[in-house]
């Protein structure tokens, strides 16, 4: 028997008697029409994050893509699936915001800072190129928080600087850039820490994360 597989049907079983039923309406509502997601949400692959949980979203509200690092190729560079999902996004469903949400403890944030960790993955190597200009952001701005006496950890800097460098690089989507500069289309980064359960974010054209508590 495979017990994953048992375990995942379990689950299945669970979903359709206790939480199917109680929010039937809500899901037939969701089929009845085409989905209009007021967001398109970019996080990691981790399985420690769950962009309807953290937002307090259901069915038909978030469009979500995932990969290793909250990654976002420049435009022409990896035409593939993230930038299918913001063409997508943008161009059909009409989204009126996207996050790009990194998080605390990212493997990806830490492969970067440890290239020898990933030598043998030739796949995720390549990958993790699209976050190099944040890695040496991100060194230089460790090293002069040290000299200035402050002990600003390098991966917390790299998660930060990996999420503006990839809010860069979704303006060079082209559906992108024409939705925003027509005022329809907005951009925020996020960092979510998987255990305290804070979010920070920088809005669009800022550099710095603020928290969500202090800002309401
Ligand atoms: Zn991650």
């Amino acid at each position: 028997m495979n017990e994953v597989l048992e375990q995942l049907k379990a689950g299945v079983r669970r979903f359709q008697t206790e939480v199917y039923p109680q929010n039937a309406e809500m899901f037939l509502h969701a089929a009845s029409e085409r989905q209009r997601p007021h967001t398109l949400f970019i996080t990691c692959a981790d399985s420690r994050i769950d962009p309807n949980a953290i937002t307090s979203t259901g069915p038909g509200e978030v469009f979500v893509t995932r990969n290793i690092g909250n990654m976002v190729p420049p435009y022409g560079e990896m035409l593939g699936g993230v930038s299918a999902v913001i063409e997508f996004a943008v161009d059909s469903l009409e989204v009126k915001h996207i996050v790009v949400c990194g998080h605390t403890q990212c493997g990806a944030m830490n492969a970067l800072l440890a290239p020898e960790s990933t030598a043998n993955m030739p796949t995720v190597t390549s990958w993790l190129k699209n976050a190099h200009a944040a890695l040496g952001v991100a060194k230089t701005l460790h090293e002069r928080k040290a000299q200035l006496g402050f002990a600003d950890g390098q991966v917390g800097l790299l998660t930060e600087q990996n999420v503006l460098l990839q809010m860069q690089h979704l303006k060079t989507h082209p559906s992108v850039a024409a939705a925003v500069v027509a005022g329809k289309l907005t951009i925020s980064g996020w960092v979510y820490n998987i255990g305290t359960g804070e979010v920070e974010v920088a809005e669009d054209g800022q550099n710095q994360f603020t928290s969500i508590i202090d800002v309401e």
